[in-house]
C-alpha cells in the first residue's frame, strides 16, 4: 500500500516517511477548521482518549505515534493574513513548507533559512526543532512570533507579542505536547536569492576550511561520504543579483542537467540503486561511495533562496542528528569518522554537517548555544544500532541534543540536565495539558510522564 503525505493508509494504519514507525489508531480525524479541532478534542476528552497530530509524518522518531486519536490537518492549511509593514505572516498550521515557499515569494517574502526538504507542515517543522544551516541564523521556531492552540479541554489558547508573551515562547518547540497548533505567525524576511558553490573537496581540507566557512559564508554544510576521503560541500550566499540568463540555449541546457545530475540522478535514482545493491551485500559499499562522489560536477548557479535550500529526497532512509557545543562539533565528527571505520558494516549514506547560531527557545536543540549538527543515516531497514549507538555515545560526552525528529535512545532522565530551560518547558506542560490529553509513549520517554 502506498504512503500517503500524512502517512495514513486506506486500512486505517499510520505509517512515518521512512516505515519504522507504525500504528493502528482508534480513531482518525481530519477537521478543517479550529471549531472542528476543539470539537474533536473534547469527543476525545470524554472518551478516555489521547490526541496527536501527524503533520507530513516525517518524524523518525515515534513521536507523531498514537493508537488513540491520529489528527491530520491537512484540511487546515492556507494563509490567513499578512502584515505587510512587518513581514509576518498567519498560516493554518497544516501548511505543507512546499506551498508556503511560493506562496511567500508571490508576496515577495521568504522564511529565514530552511532545512533540507521542504515536505514537513509548518507546525510539523517548529515542533521538533526543525533547522537548516548558518552561524548568523536560527532554527525556524525561533522565528515564530505568534500560534493559537487547541488545548485539552477544547479552549483555545492565542499566544503572541499581546497575550502570554512568555508561554508563546515556550510553545514555539512544543513536541506535540501542549495542544494542537491551529494556526503559526511567522517573522518572514523580504525575499532574497542564493549564490550557490557545490563541490567535492578532500575531507581534510573541508574541515580545515569549515570554521573560516561559518563565519564568512551564509551557509555553509558538508557531506563526507564514508570510506572516502573526499566530501561535498554546499557553500550558499544570499545575494540580490538575479540568477543570471545563459548566453545561449545550450550553456542553460548544460547548467539545468549539472544540477538535475547532482540532485536527481546522484542524489535519488542512482543513489537508491547502489543502495539497494549495497543492503544485498555491504562489502561493495566503500566501491559504491567512491562512485556516487565521482560523478558529482562542481556547480555554481543563483536562484531563489527555497530552490536552493530545499531538494527531493526520494531515496528513504532512517536518521540520528545531534547538536553539540559549536567548539566541539568537528573533534565530534571525526570521532564518528573513525567510528566509521571500526564499524563491522560498511556505511552507503552521507554523514551531514552544520552549524547554527543559539536561540532561545526552551526545547530548541540549539537553545543558548552556537552549535554544530552531525547527522548519521543508514538506508531503510538497514541494521543501524551498533552505528547510531555509538554515535550518540560520542555525542553524550559533549552534551549533545538529539533532534527530536530523529532516532535517538535518551530518556527525560539523560535529557533534562543537557536543557537549561527544562523546567520552564514542564511548567507549561503542566499549565497548557495538565491531564497529558496529548502525551504518547515517545513523550513518556523523552518528557517523562
Ligand atoms: C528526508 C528528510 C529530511 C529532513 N531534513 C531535515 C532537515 O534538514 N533539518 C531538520 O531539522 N530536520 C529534518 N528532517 C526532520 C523533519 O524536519 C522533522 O521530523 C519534522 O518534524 C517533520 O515535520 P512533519 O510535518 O512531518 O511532522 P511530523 O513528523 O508528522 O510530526 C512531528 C511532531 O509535530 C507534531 N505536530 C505536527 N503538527 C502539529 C500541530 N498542528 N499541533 C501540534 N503538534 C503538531 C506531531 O505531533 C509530532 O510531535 C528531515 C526528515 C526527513 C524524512
Amino acid at each position: 500500500m502506498s504512503l500517503t503525505a500524512n502517512g495514513i493508509r486506506a486500512d486505517g494504519s499510520w505509517r512515518n516517511w521512512a516505515g519504522n514507525q507504525w500504528s493502528r489508531p482508534t480513531r482518525i480525524e481530519r477537521p478543517s477548521s479550529e471549531e472542528e479541532v476543539a470539537d474533536l478534542v473534547r469527543r476525545a476528552a470524554a472518551d478516555g482518549f489521547r490526541v496527536r497530530v501527524v503533520g507530513s509524518a516525517h518524524s523518525f522518531t515515534g513521536i507523531a505515534r498514537t493508537d488513540d486519536v491520529l489528527v491530520t490537518l491537512d484540511d487546515l492549511n492556507g494563509l490567513v493574513a499578512v502584515d505587510d509593514d512587518t513581514g509576518r505572516v498567519r498560516v493554518r498550521a497544516g501548511t505543507r513548507l512546499s506551498a508556503l515557499n511560493p506562496m511567500l515569494l508571490a508576496l515577495g517574502l521568504a522564511m529565514e533559512n530552511l532545512g533540507d526538504i521542504d515536505a514537513q507542515t509548518v507546525a510539523g517543522a517548529i515542533s521538533t526543532s526543525t533547522h537548516g544551516t548558518g552561524l548568523g541564523f536560527r532554527s525556524i521556531a525561533a522565528g515564530v512570533v505568534g500560534l493559537r492552540l487547541v488545548v485539552g479541554d477544547g479552549s483555545v489558547v492565542v499566544l503572541d507579542d499581546d497575550h502570554d508573551p512568555g508561554l508563546r515562547d515556550v510553545a514555539r518547540v512544543g513536541l506535540g505536547a501542549l495542544g494542537v497548533i491551529t494556526e503559526v505567525t511567522l517573522q518572514c524576511v523580504p525575499a532574497f536569492n542564493l549564490r550557490a558553490v557545490e563541490e567535492v573537496l578532500p575531507i581534510d581540507e573541508v574541515v580545515a576550511g569549515f570554521d573560516g566557512w561559518a563565519r564568512s559564508t551564509d551557509h555553509v554544510e558538508f557531506f563526507w561520504m564514508p570510506h572516502t576521503g573526499y566530501a561535498q560541500v554546499k557553500r550558499n550566499t544570499r545575494t540580490t543579483e538575479v540568477p543570471p540568463r545563459a548566453a545561449t540555449r545550450r550553456k542553460a541546457l548544460r547548467r539545468r542537467w549539472k544540477r538535475f545530475k547532482n540532485e536527481e540522478l546522484l542524489s535519488n535514482v542512482a543513489f537508491g540503486a547502489m543502495n539497494h545493491v549495497g543492503r544485498l551485500r555491504p562489502s561493495v559499499i566503500p566501491a559504491l561511495n567512491q562512485r556516487v562522489l565521482g560523478g558529482v560536477s562542481r556547480a555554481e548557479y543563483v536562484t531563489t533562496s527555497y530552490e536552493v535550500f530545499t531538494s527531493p529526497r526520494r531515496v528513504r532512509f532512517e536518521e540520528m542528528e545531534y547538536a553539540v557545543p559549536r567548539e566541539h562539533g568537528l573533534e565530534a565528527f571525526d570521532r564518528v569518522r573513525r567510528l566509521v571505520g571500526a564499524l563491522e558494516r560498511p556505511i552507503g549514506f552521507p554523514i551531514e554537517f552544520r552549524v547554527l547560531g543559539a536561540d532561545d527557545v526552551p526545547l530548541s536543540t540549539a537553545e543558548g548555544r552556537d552549535s554544530c549538527y552531525v547527522a548519521v543515516h543508514v538506508f531503510r531497514r538497514t541494521p543501524s544500532e551498533d552505528y547510531f549507538r555509538g554515535v550518540e555515545a560520542i555525542m553524550d560526552d559533549y552534551g549533545g541534543r538529539p533532534h527530536w525528529g530523529k532516532v535517538h535512545f535518551q530518556t527525560a532522565a539523560t535529557l533534562s540536565g543537557r536543557y537549561p530551560q527544562w523546567d520552564r518547558f514542564h511548567a507549561a506542560r503542566d499549565r497548557l495539558d495538565p491531564t497529558r490529553r496529548f502525551t504518547n509513549e515517545y513523550l513518556d520517554i523523552v518528557l517523562g510522564s
